[in-house]
């Protein structure tokens, strides 16, 4: 499948010599907000600080992964400047992601300075825990103020099997530190797995009342060709919630954490159970999100093969901005009305895996 990556040229002549001259995208945006063709305000970035990972997660990645040269993955200043831009153009929450972003060498500088931007409310990260009980207490330092820990299963062994080499003891050690750093708003994220964690529903809800925290189940997205039949393994946010409903009493909720979870609260904790449902309930209606991957690629969909690389421009243009905010602002133009992931189980039309993209 072609990734039709676009180069900054094609989207708009007028960007690269860096004369303004404003085409009818950017008119729309004099305003300073970043709005789509169909009218939908993007506030939020997700940015991919690596593409790198301490695990190999099944349903994310392909057993032998080949990484980028450093090179062309952007470096911390690069993300810190991309990130000072979006927020100018009006995006009020930022999530660090990756691959796991804290693998990469002083992610905590960077969080540091994202949480120092003006404008900003809102900086989170996602994690698969395997470093935090180192750095908890820092992130928090910096004004991070939530975190998503990734966590399919309470079981070592089935760990294991899950993302073929984590330590599950190393990640619940790295909860106990977050939540010891005041941590209170963690939310666990677990994708669900026929035939591998569908059995654990009930455990890991039980799990997050003891822990008063939240959690999200994850439809299953066909991202990258990692090797395994994702038909037979997907699991529905349908069929999860009414095994739910055998045990617990769930209450539907109106709360939004403005992301595409639905949420259930259980009477008498402060836990919320969201679901996360490409399949069975597509939230691009509402979608007010972007991505940058890692080397510096904007993705206005996650579910789409549409991008333009933002890398050459801010190195071309070092101490100027405006190309690459015109750039950023013309990407709205090319952000897909939805995606359609339900028809793509058996075959997969984005091949970029998660890690890749920025979870
Ligand atoms: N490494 C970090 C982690 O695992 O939390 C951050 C990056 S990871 C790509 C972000 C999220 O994407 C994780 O919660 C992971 O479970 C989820 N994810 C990865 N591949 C997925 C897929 N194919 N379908 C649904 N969720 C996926
Ligand atoms: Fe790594 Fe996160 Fe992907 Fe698992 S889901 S392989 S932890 S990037």
């Amino acid at each position: 499948m072609r990734n039709e990556s676009l180069t900054p040229e094609a989207v708009s002549d007028s960007l690269i010599g860096c004369t303004p001259t404003v085409s009818p995208a950017t008119a729309r945006h004099a305003d300073g907000t970043l709005v789509d063709r169909y009218g939908r305000h993007v506030t939020y970035l997700r940015l991919s600080i690596t593409d790198r990972c301490d695990f190999r997660c099944g349903y994310c990645m392909a057993e032998e992964m080949t990484f980028l040269p450093r090179a062309q993955v952007l470096t911390l200043e690069e993300c810190l400047r991309i990130a000072r831009v979006f927020v100018d153009l009006g995006v009020t929450k930022v999530r660090v992601t990756g691959g796991e972003p804290l693998v990469r060498q002083n992610a905590v500088w960077l969080l540091e300075q994202l949480g120092r931007l003006p404008g900003l409310d809102e900086l989170v990260i996602t994690t698969n825990g395997s470093q935090l009980d180192r750095f908890a207490p820092a992130l928090r330092a910096a004004g991070l103020r939530r975190i998503n820990l990734s966590l399919d299963t309470l079981r070592a062994d089935r760990f294991r099997e899950i993302t073929r080499v984590g330590d599950l003891g190393k990640v619940l050690r790295g909860l106990d530190a977050a939540q010891a750093a005041g941590f209170q708003r963690l939310k666990i994220n677990t994708v669900m797995m026929r035939g591998s964690n569908d059995d654990e529903l009930i455990d890991l809800v039980e799990f997050v009342l003891d822990r008063g925290i939240d959690i999200a189940f994850i439809e299953e997205m066909p991202l990258g060709d990692t090797g395994h039949a994702r038909q037979a393994s997907y699991f529905s946010s349908e069929e999860a919630l009414a095994g739910l409903r055998k045990r617990f009493v769930l209450l539907p909720s109106a709360e939004s954490t403005g992301g595409p979870a639905r949420y259930w609260r259980i009477p008498g904790s402060s836990t919320r159970v969201g679901f996360i449902s490409p399949h069975s309930h597509n939230f691009c209606d509402t979608c007010n999100r972007v991505r940058i991957t890692a080397r510096g690629e904007l993705y206005p969909c996650l579910g789409n093969n549409q991008s333009i690389q933002l890398l050459p421009l801010l190195r071309a243009h070092p101490t100027d901005d405006v190309p690459l905010r015109l750039a950023i602002v013309d990407g709205m133009g090319i952000k897909a009305r939805g995606h359609d992931f339900s028809g793509q189980m058996a075959a997969p039309q984005v091949l970029r895996f998660m890690s890749m993209t920025g979870g």
